[in-house]
């Protein structure tokens, strides 16, 4: 059956790590085993209301037909009223809008669009790992920056800078940060800001967890530095932040000339996103916010607990998350690999985490956990892991 391998760009990618776990940890749940998990970064929260209700009325009138390649009007609309007034972006919502299916698909629009074989995408790494999986798909050359745990997981820009060569292309960055829980600083952001403008860099920013922040660093979006807005292509999506990851949707936004050329490349994959969740996304965006803070105040107790079980632990060492629903802690008293320490836990505390190594090489002696499940599992999840970690 030789004649029918697949390409070879679907070989270079490899299964994602985090659905690994997560099956393993389902395939345990069947067994009638009660599994704390904290493995993939999924709220655990009922979409709200006022939302579904929207998506709902838009299917009983019937708009269930393909819409314009990059979304329904309205919620276009809605999303560059949103950048103004909460990002103090100003973008085109005609021509600087793309509306996709998740924001998985915008990372690998924005990446195919703009990667040729052979180019150099620079990623600070511990990195969600669409990121180079996407670069890979394109046939370009991931190129990791080390975030590393004593620098508080923030990429040094200085090294950013060293690693930019004649093939660099591209910049990717993530904050609030996936698997790290870090939130960029603005005098940080503009250290790279300047790296970018000085070696001609496009920029791929992904904001989708701007909203789920839990301490005292704001969010600052990146296309609002100076000469940055001409050179960045954001990406936002409404999964994490109205707890909507079923309906798949997101978007880029970014000034017309990069936007519009990957409109190209979305028509042949999905052509449009679902036309009826587009009404419901319109109504999350436009609508009331409060469900938002419902949330994030909820994730602020889950992070308080796991910052004050874990980081208490002799031998542990985590930096205190503040921002999206994830907390990376390392270990300093065992020999343990991350996918020994992740099986072990799963085995033992029936705790699912993600090995680091998902995320980099750098995330060797790391476990993510996603504090996105119910509170009191947090609560007795973090417990044994805390317990188990006191024995090692
Ligand atoms: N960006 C980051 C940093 C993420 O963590 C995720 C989901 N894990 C996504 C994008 C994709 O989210 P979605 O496709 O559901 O919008």
């Amino acid at each position: 059956m030789n004649q029918f391998r697949p390409a070879e760009r679907v070989t270079r990618i490899r299964p994602s790590g985090i659905r690994a776990v997560q099956i393993e940890a389902e395939r345990l749940e069947r067994q009638g085993i009660k599994i704390y998990n904290f493995s993939i970064g999924r709220p655990d929260f009922d979409t709200p209301e006022h939302i579904k209700a929207a998506a709902k009325a838009a299917l009983d009138a019937g708009r269930v037909h393909y819409t314009h390649n990059a979304g329904i009007v309205e919620l276009r609309q809605a999303i560059a009223q949103k950048l103004s007034a909460e990002n103090g972006l100003i973008v085109d919502p005609e021509q600087g809008v793309l509306v996709t299916a998740g924001s998985c698909e915008a990372v690998c629009l924005a990446v195919l669009g703009y990667v040729n074989p052979g180019d150099e995408v620079l990623i600070p790494t511990p990195a969600w790992t669409n990121y180079v999986a996407a670069t890979l798909l394109a046939g370009g050359v991931p190129v990791e920056v080390p975030a590393r745990r004593e620098d508080g997981f923030l990429p040094d820009p200085d090294v950013l800078r060293r690693r930019v060569t004649g093939r660099t292309r591209l910049l990717i960055l993530n904050s609030p940060n996936n698997p790290t829980g870090v939130v960029y600083p603005e005098p940080l952001l503009r250290k790279i800001a300047e790296v970018a403008e000085h070696s001609g860099l496009l920029v791929l920013s992904d904001e989708i967890y701007e909203r789920l922040l839990c301490g005292d660093t704001p969010h600052l979006p990146f296309a609002r530095l100076p000469g940055m807005g001409e050179r960045t292509l954001l990406i936002n999506g409404l999964s994490k932040t109205f707890s909507m990851t079923g309906w798949r949707i997101g978007y880029l936004a970014g000034p017309p000339n990069l936007v519009q050329p990957l409109v190209r490349i979305h028509q042949n994959l999905v052509a449009s996103a679902c036309s009826f969740v587009q009404w419901g996304a319109a109504e999350a965006i436009g609508g009331p916010s409060d469900c938002v803070s419902l949330m994030v105040a909820e994730y602020r107790l889950r992070r308080d607990l796991v910052w004050e079980t874990l980081s208490a632990v002799p031998g542990i060492r985590l930096v205190r998350p503040q921002g999206a629903f994830y907390a990376f802690p390392g270990w300093e008293r065992s020999d343990l690999s991350a996918e020994e320490m992740a099986q072990r836990l799963l085995r033992e505390t029936h705790v699912a985490v993600v090995p680091g190594t998902v995320f980099g090489p750098g995330g060797e002696g790391h476990v993510r956990l996603s504090y996105c499940c119910a509170t009191a599992d947090v609560k007795e999840g973090v417990a044994r892991m805390a317990a188990f970690f006191e024995r090692l």
